[in-house]
């Protein structure tokens, strides 16, 4: 079949547009349609293909979040925002942005300044992570602003989705003080893989892939006048730290962790023993009028 006969049909397709429509989705719905006969024209795809392929997107609908992730589209929405700040003038020494990722639930206990992200009985090496929150010259402390805090747990499982844990642990929303200080004290996350047999693992698999990710915390950074920051950290050391499958490992985003064995130490933490440490501030724009907004609309899960 030549490319003409499908410029034909597509335009026969555009010829039936003619109610009032949204015009830009008339014109990305086109475009996609339009790119998917020549993907199916260039490698001859057969129909026992397309109908599989149809069926699989929507048996695979409830991991579409991971899929995003995994097939490197959430990290292109970053990179085109990094630009887009970029062109705008803002300052470069905000603090990186990184993937948000689909295990973000609403509604997680708040507090001033500290946060218990676990109790006493959790499994894992314990952690206490702690910074400031500074406006873009890197030197103005914001208090009151909000630090909402994820990760997984010592298995590599997020709370709500994983109905063994209790609600909202390893997740707290944390307001700084008026130094613009923000703790918490946690255990170490560990890196995790796409849910086994699901088809986020399937895609992976047959593209030759893996569906792992380092060891992480997330974090949503707010503050009045300011741009919201979605991002992570990752933890040091972990064998997958440059190899995410998510491409979502960032330079500036890797703390160093310090061991604290020193008693005194620990005891202003309320912990016994031996503990990492890791220091991090956050760095946020200050908001500006004709730059896409970070205030991304996105269905979560909310508790
Ligand atoms: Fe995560």
């Amino acid at each position: 079949m030549s490319k003409k006969i499908v410029d034909e049909l597509i335009k026969q397709i555009e010829s039936k547009q003619g109610a009032v429509p949204d015009e830009r989705i008339q014109a990305i719905v086109n475009r996609i349609v339009k790119d998917l006969f020549y993907t199916i024209e260039e490698f001859d795809v057969t129909p026992s293909e397309f109908w599989t392929a149809l069926n699989f997107l929507g048996t695979g609908a409830n991991e579409y979040g991971l899929m995003a992730a995994g097939l490197g589209f959430e990290r292109l929405l970053d990179i085109r925002m990094d630009e887009a700040e970029a062109k705008a003038g803002l300052s470069p020494n905000a603090t990186p942005r990184t993937i948000e990722g689909p295990l973000y639930v609403a509604g997680a206990p708040e507090s001033v300044g500290f946060a218990r992200l676990c109790n006493d009985d959790e499994i894992g090496e314990p952690l206490v992570m702690e910074g400031q929150v500074f406006a873009d010259d890197g030197v103005t402390p914001l208090k009151n602003a909000l630090v909402e805090v994820w990760h997984a747990n010592h298995l590599g499982n997020y709370s709500y989705f994983d109905s063994s844990q209790e609600a909202f642990n390893l997740r707290r929303s944390i307001r700084t003080d008026e130094n613009g200080r923000y703790c918490f004290q946690s255990v170490m996350p560990l890196g995790y893989s796409v849910p086994p047999n699901g088809a986020t693992e399937a895609v992976l698999k047959t593209l030759g892939r893996h569906g792992t990710r380092p060891a992480h915390i997330h974090f949503f950074v707010t503050a009045d006048g300011h741009r919201k920051l979605t991002t992570q950290i990752n933890i040091d050391g972990d064998p997958f730290l440059w190899d995410d499958f998510a491409f979502a490992t960032r330079e500036g985003l890797v703390p160093p962790v310090s061991k604290v064995t020193d008693q005194a130490e620990a005891a202003k933490y309320q912990l016994k023993g031996e503990f990492s440490h890791i220091t991090f501030d956050f760095v946020l724009h200050a908001d500006k009028q004709d730059v896409i907004t970070t205030d991304i609309t996105r269905v979560r899960a909310a508790a």
